[in-house]
């Protein structure tokens, strides 16, 4: 029989209703709540636990807790049951604990003891809060504070500028680099916009790149720009810029990154302009000329027109580089290289080729006339006197010229001009040749010599003739001039106009102008009775060369000839008049009782300055003056008569040139002149006569 429930009524109707208030409780906690035995068996489930771990009540009631336990963590249980059998509770234990899906979630535990009406304890009671979310957001905090503190770090410790800016370009955050970079303090950075740091040229370029970006499908972009800093100086700069996104992925920022570039860009700069200039003369460099002249060449194939090509190189250069030495050489060539720019028309190229050598590029020529007004203007523009380092001289320049043909390269249309050029110097300094055919078959014969003239020295192949210079009053003999043949071994006998210039290019005349002192001071040794000097001609390279005097001294002394029986013939070439080294040369050899005679007397621009300048003690009046005497009274006859009288008044003799006829040899005679040398008298032979 069941006992009657109104018994203990009262007791057991508070039990009840404490019971139930606690069931309710349980019911409607969040927490999960849950019991189990020591066995680990659970025995209670509230709905909060259901939620939690994903289980119902009929599915875990009567089943291992161990579920919720994940495999790494075999000994959290046995612990919770050891304190708990020693009668303690376990509070707030944060640990994992997985969920029916699977997924793990944070929990925070708290384990009491349950006795029976014993005191024994026979199970525990746990309540696990699920605190997932708090612990995310924990963590987010903390790694949100340690991202600014990188962020404040890398800023503050990079080495290139780095700005936030708003989309519209207002500055909101800068680095100390971006301040040191450009010289404003970060004041000045807060309350301006980007583009006021911008070089005003760069502004435009640099708007519509940052609108390209972002309205792009990049979120990057690099550009090279110039700032300007506060003193007003320009930087370059690599700028990089990144758009930020907002937490909905929209661009909110601009993370604009400045990397200072200037020395690499002068650098970039500097050598692409050394290569393509110049760097004496601030001229266009052979490489420039080639691109330019390909170009040219094709656009004239295209129109129908021409180009021509002036290949212009300085007279007796290496003269001046030799004795004033190199540094007023490269004076000279600045000078002449700004002469010849400012009589160009707009369009003409420039450049140097090195060395003394210029070429200007006619394009689009119709004809040659044009080409020919350029070398006349040129020309007349470098002579011009000037002054180096004290010395007065006058530079001349000769001048070879080709114009395209419809087959062209730009290496033979230098080519041809190349060999107009040689052309030009062979027929006297100061001139221009254009280039044809004929040239150019001389410009082949040309390589050979040089290459022969090497050997011909050392073979001896050079020999001298004497060519005999007369009184006009009664045809005495009174000297003879020493001029060289080369004895070619299948080209016969060749007169200087064939070799000479190659010599004194190539510095060869040096070895063979010695060679024919030699053979000249033996000759006078061999005849003593020989009538009169010989005079040996002597080219400004020869004057200039190093060991020249040294080396007419020695030959002297080597045959036992009297200095006094040789004269030294020299051309005045504009340079000649002002070396100095050539004028102590000579100096010193008047002093040794040598003869100077100032060959092609009147064909120069400053044969008064050098009768002034240099100790001279005849002069040759040039043949083309002689030639023109072809009757009594041509104008001719003045020239050659006035000449005489300033050779006359300074006490000189004067020697008549070229004389081919007895009419030439009676004017001169009759304007005074004493001497006289040309075939009429006598042409050059293997022997001087008696
Ligand atoms: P230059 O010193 O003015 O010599 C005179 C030139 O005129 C010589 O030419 C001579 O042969 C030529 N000639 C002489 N009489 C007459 C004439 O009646 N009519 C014509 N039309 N010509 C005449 P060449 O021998 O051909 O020499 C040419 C130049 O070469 C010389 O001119 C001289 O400047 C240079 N030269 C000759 N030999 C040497 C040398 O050993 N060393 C150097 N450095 N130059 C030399
Ligand atoms: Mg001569
Ligand atoms: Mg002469």
């Amino acid at each position: 029989m069941i006992p009657p429930l109104v018994d203990d009524a009262p007791e057991q109707k508070q039990a009840f209703e404490a019971a139930q208030r606690m069931a309710a409780i349980v019911e409607s906690s969040d927490d999960a709540i849950m019991a189990m035995t020591l066995d680990g068996i659970v025995t209670n489930w509230n709905p909060a636990a259901e939620r939690i771990f994903g289980y119902s009540s009929e599915e875990i009631i009567g089943k291992l807790v161990r579920r919720l336990i994940p495999a790494d963590r075999p000994f959290e249980m046995k612990a919770i049951l050891t304190k708990l059998g020693a009668g303690q509770r376990v509070d707030h234990l944060e640990t994992i604990r997985l969920r029916k899906d699977g997924t793990s979630i944070t929990v925070s535990i708290s384990v009491s003891p349950i006795r029976d009406v014993d005191g024994t304890i026979v199970g525990a009671s746990v309540i696990a809060r699920d605190v997932t979310e708090q612990k995310q957001a924990a963590e987010n905090a903390r790694s949100l504070t340690a991202a600014e503190d990188l962020v404040r770090t890398v800023l503050a410790s990079a080495s290139i500028g780095i700005a936030l800016a708003d989309l519209d370009g207002s500055i909101r955050v800068v680095n100390q680099s971006l301040c040191d970079l450009l010289g404003y303090d970060e004041a000045w950075f807060l309350a301006h916009q980007i583009r006021d740091m911008v070089h005003p040229d760069d502004v435009e370029e640099a708007l519509r790149e940052r609108a390209r970006f972002m309205t792009g499908s990049s979120d990057k972009s690099v550009t090279k720009l110039r700032l300007v800093r506060a003193d007003g100086a320009t930087v370059w700069v690599r700028r990089v810029a990144v758009l930020l996104g907002g937490g909905d992925g929209a661009p909110k920022q601009l993370m604009v990154q400045v990397e200072d570039i200037t020395a690499e860009h002068d650098a970039q700069e500097a050598l692409a302009y050394q290569a393509f200039h110049d760097p004496l003369t601030g001229l266009h460099n052979r490489a420039w000329i080639l691109d330019i002249l390909t170009l040219d060449l094709r656009a004239a194939k295209r129109l129908g027109t021409s180009v021509g090509v002036l290949l212009v190189d300085l007279d007796n250069f290496q003269v001046v580089n030799e004795s004033l030495g190199h540094g007023a050489g490269d004076e000279v060539l600045a000078i002449v290289a700004d002469r010849i720019v400012s009589v160009l028309r707009p369009g003409d190229r420039v450049g140097r080729f090195g060395g003394d050598e210029f070429v200007i590029v006619v394009h689009d020529l119709r004809d040659g006339l044009s080409v020919e007004h350029c070398a006349e203007r040129v020309s007349a523009s470098i002579a011009a006197d000037l002054l180096v380092r004290g010395h007065r001289i006058m530079p001349t320049a000769s001048i070879g010229i080709a114009t395209a043909t419809p087959i062209s390269t730009p290496e033979s249309l230098l080519g041809d001009a190349d060999s107009a050029l040689s052309r030009a110097k062979a027929t006297g300094r100061g001139g221009w040749h254009f280039f044809d055919d004929l040239v150019h078959a001389q410009a082949l014969a040309r390589f050979t010599v040089e290459d022969q003239l090497r050997d011909a020295i050392a073979l001896g192949e050079f020999v001298v003739y004497y060519q005999p210079i007369v009184t006009l009053a009664d045809a005495h003999v009174v000297g003879h001039e020493a001029l060289v043949r080369w004895n070619h071994p299948t080209r016969g006998l060749l007169s200087p106009a064939e070799f000479l210039d190659v010599a004194e290019e190539t510095g060869l005349i040096i070895g063979l102008g010695a060679a024919v002192l030699d053979q000249v001071c033996a000759m006078l040794a061999a005849r003593p009775e020989l009538p009169g000097p010989i005079s040996v001609n002597v080219s400004a390279v020869q004057l200039a060369a190093p060991g020249w005097l040294r080396n007419v001294r020695d030959t002297l002394v080597r045959h036992r000839v009297d200095p006094a029986r040789v004269v030294i013939e020299v051309t005045e070439t504009a340079v000649l008049s002002l070396v100095d080294s050539a004028h102590v040369a000579l100096a010193s050899l008047r002093r040794l009782g040598i003869g100077i005679h100032l060959d092609d007397f009147g064909t120069g621009y400053s044969s008064m300055s050098v009768l002034r300048d240099l100790p001279v003690t005849g002069v040759k009046l040039d043949l083309r003056f002689v030639h023109d005497l072809t009757t009594w009274d041509s104008q001719a006859n003045a020239l050659a008569g006035g000449l005489n009288g300033l050779v006359k008044g300074m006490g000189l003799t004067g020697i008549a040139e070229g004389i081919e006829t007895q009419m030439q040899a009676d004017i001169l005679r009759a304007q005074g002149w004493e001497c006289g040398q040309g075939y009429y008298f006598g042409k050059p032979a293997a022997t001087p006569v008696t």
